[in-house]
């Protein structure tokens, strides 16, 4: 008997209809002969209702009610799929994460896991039963309210409920089939990945491909949960994130594709400080005001001085949301760091190749640049990590980009890709 963790995403819940359907494919399960415990999402649109709706009251909603009214989504999903689930004959019981024993932090809205207690989910699998969890909430045990993890964060009340409970594994159900090589939407000779560690899907999350909530890879990496991503609209299997890809997800080959996939990133900008004095301490300055603007940077790019001015530029990369904050802390800074000019483009793409094998296998760069010279694309920053190479580039070209580094590495598949319009939630 194998305990499994399913989580339905709030596409694969959307209607009455869907949840009767998902609630046969838990019984399936179950009738297999496994223990079920399942996580589910809002329904479809639910949880950005609630914010418009909040908004709608006050510009400005209190944080600790916010996250009690966003709780109500998966409330209702929860008791809805423990009632279909209960009709097809199978006991089940919903909880809110409060009662299923997630406890967080104080922070609401971006609250972390503390602990997870799941005395409850516990009994109530060893009795026969499915225990149907609310995703995205916890409660703070200092004040006892209830907080949220953040968007997107059932995966990672999965995750938590999985290693709790020494899961076998742990399934994300969406309205994809798993991850791509790229996005198919982009890239429409791209193809399901059986496989993929988890090192490599942080760095694919890490850098815009919309799979899994990125703590939740993270949480399943530290208690080494394996985890199955796959479609709830259909039996195939999915893609396996694991520690590592051993023969049974290779599909007959011996060895494991160098490169597992291509993430591409709209959402950010860059910010240059030009004719900044290369002396010590200059760096640690700009980005500690930066910082102090609450801003996450990625990327940076600091060129020598072959000027007589001995003055150095600066780049980097930021969320466009996080622009105009970056840019008056910086500008109010000026005269501290004796920067010349100040400029910011909010016109480019990130592309990243990640890939394993890249360890092991020399000319990975020559080739991404070779296929982007290729295509007359021009690189404006690179940056790379042990199984990464990420480029900047201009937005406009970043689609293009994308297909010609996907032929480049043989990725394109020889049948036609079924394309679902999903949203992978
Ligand atoms: N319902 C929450 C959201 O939409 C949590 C989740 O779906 O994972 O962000
Ligand atoms: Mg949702």
């Amino acid at each position: 008997m194998s305990l499994v963790v399913q989580k339905f995403g709030g596409s694969s819940v959307a209607d009455a209809e869907s949840i009767r359907r998902v609630a046969r494919r838990i019984v399936d399960t179950y009738n297999q002969g496994n223990q079920v415990v399942v996580i589910v999402s809002a329904m479809g649109d639910t949880t950005d209702d609630l914010i418009d709706l909040a908004r709608s009251v006050t510009p400005r909603p209190r944080a600790r009610e916010m996250d009690i009214l966003l709780t109500a989504g998966e409330r209702i999903s929860m008791a809805l799929l423990a009632m279909a689930i209960s009709d097809l004959g199978v006991p089940a019981n919903a909880f809110t994460g409060q009662q299923a024993g997630l406890l967080t932090n104080e922070i609401y809205g971006k609250a972390s896991i503390v602990g997870v207690v799941p005395e409850r989910i516990a009994r109530t699998i060893r009795e026969g039963g499915i225990a149907v969890i609310a995703g995205f909430q916890g409660v703070n045990t200092d004040s006892d309210d209830v907080t949220t993890l953040g968007r997107g964060g059932s995966d990672t009340t999965a995750v938590a409920f999985a290693a709790a409970l020494r899961a076998d594994y742990c399934e994300i159900f969406s309205d994809v089939d798993g991850v791509f090589t790229a996005d198919p939407r982009i890239a429409p000779t791209a193809h399901k990945q059986p496989a993929l560690t988890y090192e490599e899907t942080l760095e694919l999350a890490a850098h815009g491909t919309k799979v899994l909530h990125l703590r939740a890879v993270e949480y399943a990496r530290r208690y080494r949960v394996p985890l199955h991503v796959r479609s709830s609209f259909s039996d195939k299997e999915g893609t396996w994130i694991v520690e590592e890809k051993d023969e049974k997800y290779l599909d007959g080959k011996n060895e494991a594709p160098m490169i597992s996939g291509i993430a591409h990133d709209k959402s950010q900008a860059k910010i240059t400080v030009a004719g900044i004095p290369d002396e010590p301490g200059t760096a640690a300055r700009l980005f500690a005001i930066v910082a102090s603007a609450d801003v996450n940077i990625d990327m940076i790019v600091q060129n020598t001085p072959t000027n007589a001015a001995n003055s150095a530029n600066i780049s980097f990369t930021l969320p466009k949301d996080d622009v105009p904050a970056a840019f008056s802390a910086l500008e109010e800074a000026q005269d501290e760091l004796k920067f010349t000019k100040l400029k910011s483009n909010e016109g480019v793409g990130i592309l990243s190749l990640v890939g394993a094998g890249m360890r092991s296998h020399p000319g990975v760069s020559a080739r991404l640049f070779g296929a982007l010279a290729e295509a007359g694309i021009n690189i404006d920053m690179i940056s790379t990590s042990e199984i990464r190479i990420s480029v900047v580039l201009s937005e406009n070209q970043l689609d293009e980009a994308v297909k010609v580094v996907h032929t480049a590495f043989n990725l394109d598949s020889e049948g036609e890709v079924i394309v679902y319009g999903g949203t992978g939630r």
